[in-house]
């Protein structure tokens, strides 16, 4: 007797907006120590990268970040030019539509991190661009980069209506340095310089003011969450509530790659919300979905990326009405309930 056929339910797949795929190496080895700590282990293993170790290691968690159901990936890199070449290639192999989003560097971090000038910078970009690699600029942090690096990439941005990714208020550090050095906030100083637009996406904005929100509101700029990994690293809370009060696009991110789930990264997204709000159905189903997925599409630059199939005969979904199925998607199952 032939078996039943399984029913299976299409959705758009799950877009990653924010990824470093060698930090995956990390999993289950910097526990202990606080964020800084955690960054000492992560240089460590970014200095030992070369493309060859780039090209094998993220087709692996690539190939993972498929099965758990995203079909996109921004992949945040800052390891080199040949390196990024490697990552695409990785990507390619795992059908997974990348976005390389390569990062500015001026300063701090390790030597092959930086650039000697924001236009050798531009010039890689545009390498990769007559290459038909799809490409974000990336600013790393203000922290990484100074004003006039901003400005010029903030300018190139704009002008070639590419993505613009920067990580910003992840750690309160970060923002006491910048008050230190610029007399303002992180978000503050990306709006002074031109950072900040409609094809802009902040990563983390977790210790966002009040006043850096209404800069994101006004500027049409996204936010993207990475609740996992900011939950492993202590960065504390993602301010869900007073980003969807001003209409701010939020995308998700795996971005330590400590956990690949997109459904664990909108839960823990809403279960934040939930917990700071004191109530329930903080953020619809409806928009969980579109920030797993639409919104890292636009976030990235993208307008089609491959759709996911749902398992409904899965174990997790046991006893779900089908109109209930999306409710229990986000809140009831794994990632390993995807076909
Ligand atoms: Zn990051």
């Amino acid at each position: 007797m032939a078996a039943a056929e399984k029913r299976l339910l299409a959705l758009a797949g799950f877009v990653n907006a924010h990824s470093h795929a060698f930090q995956r190496a990390l999993r289950g080895r910097a526990a202990g120590g606080d964020f800084w700590a955690w960054r000492e282990l992560m240089l460590a293993e970014a200095e030992r990268q070369t493309p060859a170790t780039v090209r094998a290691a993220y087709a692996a968690v690539y190939g993972e970040m498929r099965a758990a159901g995203y079909t996109a990936v921004g992949e945040f890199h800052y390891l080199g030019f040949d390196e990024a070449l490697a990552a695409v290639d990785a990507a390619r192999e795992a059908s997974i539509e990348p976005t390389l989003l390569l990062a500015a560097y001026a300063r701090g971090g390790l030597p092959r991190f930086r650039q000697e000038s924001a236009a050798a910078y531009l010039r890689q970009v545009e390498e990769l661009r007559g290459r038909g690699i799809r490409v974000g600029v990336a600013p790393h942090s203000v922290r990484a980069c100074p004003v006039e690096w901003l400005e010029e990439l903030g300018r190139y941005a704009a002008a070639e209506a590419l993505p613009l990714h920067v990580h910003a208020d992840e750690q309160p550090r970060e923002i006491e340095e910048c008050l230190g050095e610029h007399g303002v906030r992180p978000i503050e100083l990306l709006a002074r310089s031109g950072c900040l637009g409609p094809h802009a996406t902040v990563v983390h904005a977790t210790h966002a003011s009040d006043a850096e929100l209404d800069l994101l509101r006004d500027a049409g700029a996204r936010v993207c969450v990475c609740p996992t990994t900011e939950a492993n690293l202590g960065d504390g809370f993602a301010p869900v509530a007073a980003l969807c009060e001003r209409g701010i696009g939020i995308c998700i991110g795996s971005d330590s790659n400590v956990r690949i789930d997109p459904l664990e990264e909108l839960r823990e997204l809403e279960g934040i919300a939930r917990r700071a709000a004191g109530r329930r159905n903080v953020v619809s189903v409806g928009s969980l979905l579109c920030f797993g997925s639409d919104e890292g599409a636009a976030a990235l630059g993208i307008d089609s990326w491959p759709d996911v199939l749902v398992d409904l005969d899965h174990p997790s979904l046991l006893g779900v009405a089908e109109g209930d199925a999306l409710n229990a998607l986000v809140f009831g199952c794994g990632a390993d309930v995807f076909s």
